[in-house]
């Protein structure tokens, strides 16, 4: 069993099949050179990954364990994935590799890899759908084609969901398959520094790691869950459920967290209903990118890609600026604050953020999109890549284009005391009132009490947003419909 995007043993399709059908089942996760390679040093997902890896470790000893065999556990190997399953499975002497699916281009490339290794040494590779209700083609139009169109999606997805495709795999039934594991392969999980690595501050941040830290937030987002469609936009309210990160590792089961939103939205509960349209946009995108895989390079809507983005040292300057918290706009200012030290961003100022890099600054999304990948804990490329083409009004079941949103607007209508923002942008903290949405308002008086010198220790605004935004309906001329 080769675990990837699916860091658990509960509830775990490949694991399930590969106990349920072989009589002894090794454990394997490779922390794989390709990807690991090009990351910075220290590296939040790096840490949660190997956190989670040791939690994943001790469930597989205590099922290991509870069945009488010793030396369970999981093989932590360094390499590259490709060639290291393959001769893994020649030492090993197995006749099948399991995994879930990933359905990422160069996932997808790298298992075609895999297969034909293996099957070049007469051993099979079997993969199961884990990380999604349903996967690229199994909800499709009347005419058979994929969706495109979100509404219509869901109503397809509600119409076809049922206790078949929610149902739990039993692993721990079959868990008598789980081998020991043999001598040389018994090492512990190692520590960050025995693949290249140094500590990031994810400790610090207090972010519960492996299925247990998952388990935790699930626990702690059920009571709330009711209220979800009334908090979900404040960004200085506990509304989400965090569990973003888990969901892109497989620490918790989707199948587990759809029940549980089913359950309640069929009690009444609207918090549960729209959480639950949540999950189902994760399902969306998630076939979008699995049917269009072109998404990740073009445009979804192909004369989107005519549009002229900013370039040159000016672009490049806008763009630092918007990466470092220097727009001028407090919200923006906070938002990437947020996700420059925590690698987490609210859901509304993802929204924020990337309409101003797009529509005030003119800068390309590919941008934004690429940083969001570096700095985004639970960077997903199917949601990130569905977020950033909406934002930018390219994509399926995007925002229109001429839809641009005001930055000091939605701070007054998301952030309306300020509270969020002055929790990330201290500078800003003892500016009253309103004023903290447009500092450059501000009368000298109330700049100076507050101890704010624009310039100083806070930018003024990078662009005034009513220029930008019609230079931005000019730049989206081409895409404009005649009539
Ligand atoms: P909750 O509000 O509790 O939602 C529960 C789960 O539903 C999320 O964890 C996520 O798995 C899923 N979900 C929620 N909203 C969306 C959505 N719009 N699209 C797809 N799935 C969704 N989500 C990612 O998981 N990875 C990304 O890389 C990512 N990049 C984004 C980039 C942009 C520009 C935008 C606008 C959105 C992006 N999202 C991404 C979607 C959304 O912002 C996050 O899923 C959410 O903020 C994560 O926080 P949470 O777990 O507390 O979410």
């Amino acid at each position: 069993m080769w675990f990837r995007r699916d860091l658990r043993s509960d509830d775990n399709a490949a694991l399930y099949h590969a106990l349920k059908s072989c009589r002894q089942v090794f454990c394997v996760f490779v922390l794989d050179r390709d990807i690991l390679g090009v990351l910075p040093r220290a590296d939040r997902r790096v840490e949660f990954i190997r956190e989670s890896l040791v939690d994943l470790d001790g469930q597989l000893k205590r099922l290991t364990d509870a069945n009488r065999r010793a030396d369970g556990g999981l093989i932590v190997l360094h390499g590259s994935a490709g060639i290291t399953v393959p001769e893994l499975a020649h030492a090993l002497s197995v006749n099948a590799v399991f995994a879930n699916h990933d359905d990422e281009p160069r996932s997808l490339a790298r298992d075609i890899l895999v297969a034909e290794t293996l099957a070049t040494a007469g051993r099979s590779f079997h993969t199961f759908k884990d990380h999604v209700i349903f996967e690229r083609q199994e909800v499709l139009t009347q005419t058979g084609k994929p969706y495109s169109v979100f509404t219509p999606y869901k109503n397809a997805w509600l119409k076809k969901v049922d206790d078949f495709y929610l149902q739990s795999y039993a692993v721990q039934r079959h868990a008598a398959a789980l081998a020991g594991r043999p001598e040389a392969y018994r090492a512990a999980t190692p520590e960050l520094s025995g693949f290249g690595f140094v500590a990031s501050n994810l400790a610090d941040l207090k972010i519960p790691t492996g299925s247990t830290g998952g388990q935790h937030l699930l626990d702690d987002f059920v009571p709330r869950m009711d209220q979800y469609h009334a908090t979900r936009d404040f960004p200085a309210i506990k509304g989400p459920s965090y569990l973003g990160v888990h969901l892109r590792f497989g620490t918790v089961s989707i199948r587990a967290l759809a029940t549980t939103a089913l359950k309640l939205q069929q009690r009444g509960s609207e918090g549960a209903a729209v959480w639950l349209s949540e999950l189902i946009w994760r399902d969306f995108y998630a076939q979008i990118l699995s049917n269009f895989p072109h998404v990740v390079a073009a445009a979804f809507k192909p004369d989107y890609d005519s549009i002229q983005w900013e370039q040159g040292p000016g672009a490049q300057a806008l763009f630092q600026a918007w990466c470092d918290g220097r727009t001028g706009y407090p919200l923006v200012d906070a938002a990437m604050a947020q996700i420059n030290q925590t690698g987490y961003m609210h859901n509304r100022l993802r929204m924020v953020t990337a309409s101003f890099l797009v529509k005030d600054l003119g800068i390309d999304w590919r941008w934004g999109e690429a940083y969001f990948a570096r700095q985004l804990n639970d960077f997903d490329l199917s949601a990130n890549n569905g977020g950033w083409q909406w934002a930018s009004s390219s994509g399926c079941d995007a925002q229109p284009y001429f839809r641009i949103f005001n930055p000091v607007s939605q701070s007054e209508r998301f952030d309306a005391d300020g509270k969020f923002i002055r929790k990330y942008l201290p500078q800003l903290a003892r500016l009253p009132g309103t004023t903290i949405h447009s500092p450059w308002l501000a009368s000298p008086a109330e700049l100076a009490a507050a101890g704010v010198e624009l310039g100083r220790n806070y930018p003024f605004p990078l662009v005034k947003h009513e220029e930008a935004r019609a230079r931005t309906l000019q730049r989206y001329a081409p895409v404009k419909k005649p009539g």
